[in-house]
């Protein structure tokens, strides 16, 4: 019996979708802890091609339960088409494969709007949010003014609260931002043509999981984003507004009393970034276009053309640690291919200093320069590869290189999207 959180190293999008379809078939149970739709994991397998948003990335493997937690913030209708899209790819989704904790958050649609007239409001000094109401909701959370899952069970407890609710939050919807206010009657039909759909998922997950671990049954844990952008630790204000960190995936799931005894750190083998902050290794013009294009770097849930740059070891080890790493996924290797030489930040220069911890104070941050390391390129397709000596001994000296930078062992390679384009090292 063992467990295991799969998390983000860097900004996310570092590929953990892709690894828990890979590794999950090990494992009992995948429960997503935090964050919402804004997430985009891409899985590629039997299926087809799909960028999941709030289901947990081992929906396609057979026998695998997938549970969303009371970490999770959901958008009703947004995870009803997700089910409806899996399903008609083939995919099953049943209440045997699919829970959804009672205690899980409600986004609402004032939630997505909101995000919207905020961004709005500030303009060019926008954070760069994926509007989908995310920050809006947690906020609520934290205000105790939002409805959880469970509550969508009980109509007449359900109308009493969002009525209180709404007539708060739409002080703020009429007032500071001019817009028309939201009726309770529509939310309570958004709840029940929805809510209706989802209820057969909805259940004690607590009870579940924990009783699963009892048993001895394997627990996988996924994150969404990375270390970088964790409300505690991450690039504040640039941050999401969940914990994206290994650290609260026992908490966001429902079993806080649970150890890990795994966090599988996902870190691409370059870095990117979406929205808005300092990335210190950002490329710009024609080489930040190569890498794009290489890489397919546009957001999986807004299609946004991300922000690239080469491999960050500071920012890197800082998220390994951040995430209590025992090992490394390094994704995107084959994207390295086009490169004569390879840039690799290995400190920062701050006031004619050299440094090589990541600053906590942004406006350190903000102004950190690069500094450079170039590492011979490796010039050849290697997507084909799926032993450690298939790698050409360019792309194998660049792995030992990051290795050894961020110091932690890399015990998967992934070399291209589809399921089986991966490397074990060890
Ligand atoms: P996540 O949010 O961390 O799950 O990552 P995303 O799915 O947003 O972004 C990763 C992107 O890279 C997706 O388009 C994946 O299909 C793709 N991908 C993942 N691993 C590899 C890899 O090793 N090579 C290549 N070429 N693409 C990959
Ligand atoms: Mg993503």
């Amino acid at each position: 019996m063992s467990n295991c959180a799969i998390v983000g190293i860097n900004w996310g999008d570092e590929g953990k979708g892709r690894m828990v379809d890979l590794i999950a078939s090990d494992y009992d149970i995948v429960c997503r802890y935090q964050g919402g739709n804004n997430a985009g994991h891409t899985i590629v397998n039997e299926y087809g091609k799909f960028a999941l948003h709030l289901i947990p990335s081992g929906i396609c493997l057979p026998g695998v339960v997938n549970v969303l937690g009371n970490g999770v913030v959901i958008d009703l209708e947004s995870l009803c088409g997700e089910i409806e899209t899996l399903q008609k790819a083939g995919v099953s989704v049943t209440p045997e494969n699919f829970k959804i904790s009672e205690r899980a958050t409600i986004v609402f649609p004032y939630h997505r709007a909101l995000d919207g007239l905020e961004e709005a409001r500030l303009k060019d000094k926008k954070y760069g949010s994926t509007l989908r109401g995310i920050a809006p909701v947690y906020s609520d959370k934290y205000q105790k003014k939002t409805i959880m899952m469970g509550e969508l069970l009980y109509p007449k407890y359900l109308e009493k609260r969002l009525a209180s609710i709404l007539e708060w939050k739409n002080l703020t919807i009429q007032n500071v931002y001019g817009a028309e206010a939201y009726k309770l009657e529509d939310m309570l039909a958004w709840c029940q043509e929805f809510g209706s759909k989802l209820a057969p998922y909805i259940c004690d997950t607590s009870k579940y999981l924990y009783e699963a671990e009892k048993a001895g049954k394997n627990i996988m844990f996924e994150a969404q984003l990375g270390a970088l952008r964790d409300i505690d630790f991450g690039i504040y204000p640039y941050t999401s507004a969940s914990t994206t960190l290994a650290a609260y995936a026992p908490i966001g799931s429902g079993v806080p009393q649970l150890k890990l005894d795994e966090s599988i750190g996902i870190m691409k083998a370059y870095s990117s970034c979406v929205g808005e902050g300092p990335f210190t290794c950002e490329m710009f013009g024609d080489e930040a276009h190569a890498l794009r294009e290489a890489g397919g770097e546009y957001g999986a849930a807004t299609g946004r053309p991300r922000r690239v740059g080469g491999f960050d070891v500071v920012a890197s080890r800082y998220g390994a640690m951040m995430q209590g790493c025992t090992c490394i996924a390094l994704t995107k290797l084959d994207v390295m291919s086009y490169m004569d030489k390879i840039p690799v930040c290995v400190a920062y220069e701050l006031d004619g200093k050299r440094i090589e911890n990541f600053p906590g104070n942004i406006e350190e941050l903000e102004r950190a320069k690069p500094i450079y390391e170039y590492v011979e390129g490796f010039k050849c397709d290697i997507s084909g590869c799926r032993k450690p000596e298939d790698l050409p001994k360019a792309a194998l000296d660049y792995v030992k290189f990051i290795e050894k930078a961020v110091g932690c062992p890399i015990k998967y390679v992934s070399v291209s999207a589809e399921r089986e384009g991966c490397i074990e090292m060890f």
